[in-house]
């Protein structure tokens, strides 16, 4: 029984653009990130996806996207000067718009490179074709701001849908995720409440707590329940057991949630094994 998203939760899809997660030299630490800030704040996360630095890929995993109806795209890497960066091209195809210089976006690498200049960092204040690359963005985009990097992240409007892309170094996907793009997210996402609470199980093995996890489900459809074997101790199994729940009141979901703990312990210990919280 897969938990779907409950009381119409906004739904949102990660898509991590770049070879190096597909050949196992990057850890996709920025899509963990995402779908750990955007669970806390209410939001769905339906699909997390990673593919190569390929146009045809991206734009067919955007469009894809789409056409789930999924209200909230957030693609993360590939927004820098190297040929290889393709997000926003990607992007464009998917939603059939052309790349167009921004203004704003121009802007803000001006000032960027003017400082680092300044700065003693960069050489010349030219804006090469690789720098001005990163303020083309598909027309009607509005670029936000990083502070960390260079690389604006941009966000897209698609009829209600929207498609934010922020870059692949995580330092600056974080900034601009907290400071640009939460206030609109927080706007656009449906209330709900969440609690989470974490139960470990000893002495029982998953098959047999597998009936007794559909049974509380099915008498509390607010909570979602998901086990964790996590390996034997001295020859005991240990279980974490991960209960969720969410509704749009939070005395609804304190209750329910503190009879399905109930009652997972009361099952547990009938079936000989002992639970700690
Ligand atoms: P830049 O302007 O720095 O090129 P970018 O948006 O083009 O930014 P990428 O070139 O895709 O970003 O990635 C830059 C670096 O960020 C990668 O070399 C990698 O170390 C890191 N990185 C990229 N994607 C991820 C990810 N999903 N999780 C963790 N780290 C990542
Ligand atoms: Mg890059």
């Amino acid at each position: 029984m897969g938990r779907k998203a409950q009381y119409k939760q906004t739904t949102f899809e990660i898509i991590s653009i770049g070879n190096e997660l597909l050949i196992g030299k990057v850890v996709n630490t920025n899509a963990s990130w995402l779908a750990k800030r955007i669970t806390e704040i209410g939001g769905f996360i339906r699909r997390i996806v990673d593919v190569r630095d390929d146009l045809s890929e991206i734009s067919s995993a955007v469009r894809e996207a789409l056409k789930r109806g999924t209200k909230w795209i957030i693609t993360s890497g590939g927004l820098g000067p190297t040929f290889d960066d393709m997000t926003l091209n990607g992007v464009a195809k998917a939603i059939k718009k052309p790349l167009r210089l921004n203004r704003q976006a121009y802007q803000m690498l001006v000032e960027k490179y003017k400082e680092m200049f300044e700065r003693g960092i960069l050489k010349s204040l030219d804006i090469t074709p690789e720098r001005r690359k990163m303020a083309e963005l598909p027309a009607g985009a509005v670029p936000l701001r990083n502070r960390v990097g260079t690389a604006p992240g941009v966000l897209i409007k698609f009829g209600r849908q929207r498609i934010a892309c922020l870059p692949g170094v995580p330092a600056e996907l974080m900034d601009i995720f907290e400071n640009e793009l939460l206030p609109t997210i927080q706007k656009s996402i449906k209330r709900v409440h969440m609690i989470e609470r974490t139960l470990i199980a000893r002495d029982v093995v998953e098959s047999a707590l597998a009936p007794v996890i559909k049974e509380v489900m099915s008498r509390h459809p607010l909570v979602y329940i998901k086990s964790h074997p996590k390996g034997r101790e001295s020859g005991v199994s240990i279980i974490e057991l991960h209960l969720t729940a969410v509704a749009p009141s939070p005395e609804k979901i304190e209750e329910d949630m503190g009879q399905a703990v109930q009652e997972l312990k009361e099952k547990i210990a009938a079936l000989g094994g002992t639970t700690e919280q």
